[in-house]
């Protein structure tokens, strides 16, 4: 098949060699003509996600489409179904894209978050802060990652600096109708744990198993599998992301991240449906890895056991990192994936590592 991919990152390119491995090829849909996905794929479209020629041309181009970063616009993956199959989920992709509707989602099918409230201005802002207590995050609803968009908030005098931190003056609705901005509770949680589940079409679930993630600077630095929790504390984790996929109609890949509080509740943070950072551990330690789980779903295939055969922890390389791998190519343990990005820009993520613990637990 040709599986065509909206969106030129790393996530797109370790797709792409999956597809490949498996006798598939890739199209890359995106608007920068120098990205790490399409030095590796057989064919590339670089234009406008609001070019409609350009993505009709494109749907006609490829048998089915899925989309490697969830910021896609909305209206993109709307007119690319007219034409062609586009998986995971239309419905998935736009809850994915507002945190408003993520946690609104979550309440509706029982999944517990942090408390929250919607706001759209700085007066809005102080009342949800009296309710909810400091310390508590504002967040923008759309287009935030790795806490770009975030201002925490300790104390009722920081609500205007972080009004201000996050836009707040040039605020106003979505088009839609959604709200400017999230207020959050501040989760003081024991560790942040993943789960990663593929859907097949016929409506199989697969989990990866829960991994143990540690941010840096609101970045993640590492994943570790298995995770040190407390089995029905990842039990419940799992099943949460698993009705979450069946409710949104996933054929692909949904990632959900969650804290987990000194209680041992489980609460939900975030979700993508796409492959995820904190999955790239099951390129080394699992018989099938994220990657090829998501071409067997997207490509109707049955999906399989995934199997981790080793104890593992993924280390990003953020930035300079990538300078300091000497030791890590020199160990047979240690799988080193770099993204073929030309520049190591700080925050940028231009690799990871694998590094595998014998035997497994
Ligand atoms: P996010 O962009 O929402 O995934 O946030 C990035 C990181 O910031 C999370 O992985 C947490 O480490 C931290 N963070 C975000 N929201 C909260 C919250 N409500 N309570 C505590 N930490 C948070």
């Amino acid at each position: 098949m040709i599986i065509g991919i909206l969106g030129g990152g790393q996530l797109g390119r370790m797709l792409a060699l999956a597809a490949a491995q498996m006798g598939h090829r890739t199209h890359i849909f995106c608007p920068e003509a120098d990205n790490p996905a399409s030095q590796v794929a057989a064919q590339a479209t670089f234009a406008d996600y609001t070019d409609e020629q350009a993505l009709a041309a494109f749907a006609k181009a490829v048998d089915v489409i899925t989309y490697e970063f969830e910021n896609v616009p909305a209206a993109t993956a709307a007119f690319l179904e007219k034409h062609k199959t586009v998986r995971p989920s239309w419905r998935a992709l736009e809850t994915a894209q507002d945190r408003i509707k993520e946690k609104t989602f979550f309440a509706e099918i029982g999944v517990g978050t942090p408390p929250w409230r919607a706001i759209n201005s700085e007066a809005e802002l102080r009342v949800a802060v009296a309710d909810i207590g400091a310390p508590c995050v504002l967040k923008t609803a759309r287009l935030g990652y790795d806490g770009k968009g975030q201002a925490k908030i300790k104390t009722p005098e920081d609500v205007t600096p972080a009004w201000a931190a996050i836009g707040g003056a040039k605020a106003k609705p979505h088009a839609d109708g959604g709200a400017f901005a999230v207020l959050e509770g501040f989760v003081d949680f024991a560790c942040e744990i993943s789960v990663i589940v593929a859907r097949g079409h016929d409506g199989q679930l697969m989990s990866f198993e829960p991994a143990l993630n540690v941010h840096t600077n609101h970045i993640l630095d590492t994943s570790t599998v298995p995770a040190p929790v407390d089995e029905a504390v990842l039990h419940q984790a799992v099943d949460a992301a698993e009705h979450a996929a069946e409710k949104l109609g996933v054929v692909g890949l949904l990632a959900i991240e969650f804290f987990v509080t000194t209680s041992g509740a489980v609460l939900a943070n975030e979700m993508a449906p796409r492959p995820h950072n904190s999955g790239h551990w099951t390129m080394d330690a699992c018989e099938t890895d994220q990657f090829q789980q998501m071409v067997r779903a997207v490509c109707g295939l049955p999906l399989v056991d995934p199997a981790r055969f080793a104890d593992v922890t993924m280390k990003n390389l953020i930035g300079d990192d990538v300078n300091s791998i000497a030791a890590d190519m020199a160990d047979p343990h240690a799988h080193v994936h770099l993204y073929g990005k030309a520049e190591a820009r700080r925050g940028r993520k231009m690799g990871h590592i694998n590094r595998l613990r014998f035997p497994k637990s």
